[in-house]
């Protein structure tokens, strides 16, 4: 068992994040630093926070290695924090990570045809839930772009007119003939965010509309690089997850930079480390506090 008895679930704190109207943070690592810098932001607001690796960082910091990092700080510290497989492209890896005690994998199936993704997603969901029926799996509909970077332009492939967007008819038959528990849909985000501006505007109408047709909780990806106007829409219409990875990306190399220019002859880790774990909670301490109302 996962969790301490009396700790509530992963999925009960995303229903209670769909009655209070506020959103779950959801931020990726590729190290122990960037861990602990999120979860001194998230514990000193008090509130739940999901850490995401997808595959590529998984495979650095450790498949295995990531669930216990995180049950680590769950179980000592009482707290609910939880991991998630972000962006897993087959059926292999997310048995992997069912098998490795993940909370929650998404397989991503975005770039495949419906019936490709459909048939892949359930078959993900058939087997999470066999192994264990806590898990929370999510499923992908639209192209959102695939990389978490700073960008000069939108990435190639993403449509963000009205009928490239996910179609919500299309959504309620691909959450029906699934069973995920989440989706992930495409609404004008887009992983990645443009350099030196504002990403451009969600589209509110689609959200409501996808989440009143699915009845499940949305997740928004690609939360980088939009405005808090556009957040607080989408979260009072249906999204009960915010992505954030490009923006701790920026913030890890910047606090990273510093640490190193600043005492060039340091040569102790965790002491040139410690400005870039500090960048990280300075900007997840912001996007928590307006996902959670404080
Ligand atoms: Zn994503």
């Amino acid at each position: 068992m996962c969790y301490n008895s009396y700790m509530k679930t992963l999925y009960q704190y995303i229903a209670d994040a769909q009655k209070n109207k506020t959103a779950i943070g959801h931020f990726n690592v590729s190290n122990i630093e960037g861990l602990w810098g999120i979860f001194h932001a998230a514990q000193s607001l008090n509130v739940p926070v999901i850490i995401g690796v997808a595959e590529g960082e998984r495979d650095f910091l450790g498949v295995r290695q990531a669930v216990a990092l995180v049950k680590s700080l769950r179980e000592e510290f009482d707290y609910p924090i939880f991991i998630n497989a972000d962006h897993t492209h087959s059926f292999d890896r997310v048995k992997e990570v069912v098998d490795a005690g993940f909370d929650a994998v998404i397989f991503d199936g975005a770039d495949l045809s419906f019936e490709e993704n459909l048939k892949i997603t359930k078959q993900c969901v058939d087997y999470a839930k066999k192994i264990n029926p806590d898990i929370l799996v999510e499923g992908e509909l639209g192209f959102i772009g695939t990389s978490s970077k700073v960008l000069d332009d939108i990435p190639e492939g993403v449509e963000l007119d009205e009928k490239s967007l996910t179609n919500p008819e299309k959504a309620e038959e691909f959450v029906k003939k699934t069973g995920v528990d989440l989706l992930a849909p495409a609404v004008g985000n887009f992983h990645g965010m443009l350099r030196g501006g504002v990403d451009p505007k969600l589209n509110i109408e689609r959200i409501k509309k996808i989440s009143e047709a699915t009845k499940v909780p949305l997740v928004l990806h690609g939360g980088s690089g939009n405005s808090e106007d556009d957040f607080k829409q989408a979260i009072a219409n249906g999204v009960s997850i915010v992505h954030i990875n490009t923006e701790i990306r920026v913030a890890y190399k910047k606090g990273l930079m510093l640490g190193l220019s600043e005492n060039p002859d340091e040569v102790a880790p965790y002491k040139f480390l410690k400005p870039a774990v500090k960048a990280v909670q300075e900007v997840v301490d912001k996007k928590l506090r307006f996902f959670n109302n404080l």
